[in-house]
């Protein structure tokens, strides 16, 4: 995703730490008590702009919804998203994925996002895919049992590559749609790359995976 310098960035996170959440690996196991009730979490990895946590946040309020966003200059634009919405079931980390197990504690998430992740299709860069081994360990242990990953992408490679590595992990595909805006879904919450994407008339995959 393009990153512009924001020189706005620096404040707007220090002027909402209630929703942007700092020092946030000392919240792990705490997660349910930073939202203040008891409803299952699902984390949105790569939020980017916050287009779908907004949407999804206001489609599930029984839900509490973490994005989790690598860029500074990204997520301080997903930040006023959420803020206009004023949606209280939302909050925003500005951390690497890498560090999950650092962020989460065990069974703590119920559900995973994975939307229009970075391709990395050179052979050599498969470790940094988000549907790598490595990564789905980790979803593993921070999901609680029978937890859902749900993927959506534009990328056929990436499509056809996690489709194989969730399988041979020996995750369940429970759904997988080759043509997401081919049949009629009134509850797909679009992402900015989605739009961008099937503006051009490009196919979106969609697939959703279990834990046994
Ligand atoms: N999900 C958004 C969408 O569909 O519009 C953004 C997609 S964009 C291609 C991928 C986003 O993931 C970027 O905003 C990037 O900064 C973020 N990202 C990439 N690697 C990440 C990581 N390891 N941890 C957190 N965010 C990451």
């Amino acid at each position: 995703m393009r990153q512009r310098h924001k020189p706005w960035a620096d404040d707007f996170l220090k002027d909402n730490t209630h929703l942007i959440v700092p020092d946030a690996k000392s919240k792990r196991g705490k997660w349910r008590n930073m939202f203040g009730n008891n409803k299952p979490i699902y984390v949105e990895i790569g939020t980017g702009k916050g287009q779908f946590i907004t949407g999804m946040a206001g489609q599930h309020p029984d839900i509490n919804f973490i994005g989790i966003e690598l860029a500074k200059s990204i997520i301080v634009m997903a930040g006023s998203k959420v803020k206009d919405a004023k949606r209280d079931n939302v909050l925003l980390l500005h951390e690497d994925a890498a560090d999950l197990n650092e962020l989460f504690a065990e069974n703590e998430i119920s559900l995973i996002y994975l939307n229009f992740s970075d391709p990395w299709p050179k052979k050599r860069h498969a470790k940094r895919r988000l549907t790598f081994h490595t990564f789905l360990s980790q979803y593993q242990h921070i999901l609680q049992p029978e937890g859902e990953i749900v993927l959506k992408t534009d990328n056929q490679g990436l499509f056809e590559y996690s489709l194989v590595s969730l399988s041979q992990f020996g995750l369940e595909l429970t759904e997988v749609k080759l043509d997401l805006h081919g049949a009629e879904d009134s509850e797909n919450i679009m992402t900015e790359y989605e739009e961008k994407f099937s503006a051009k008339g490009q196919q979106i995959y969609r697939c959703r995976a279990q834990f046994s």
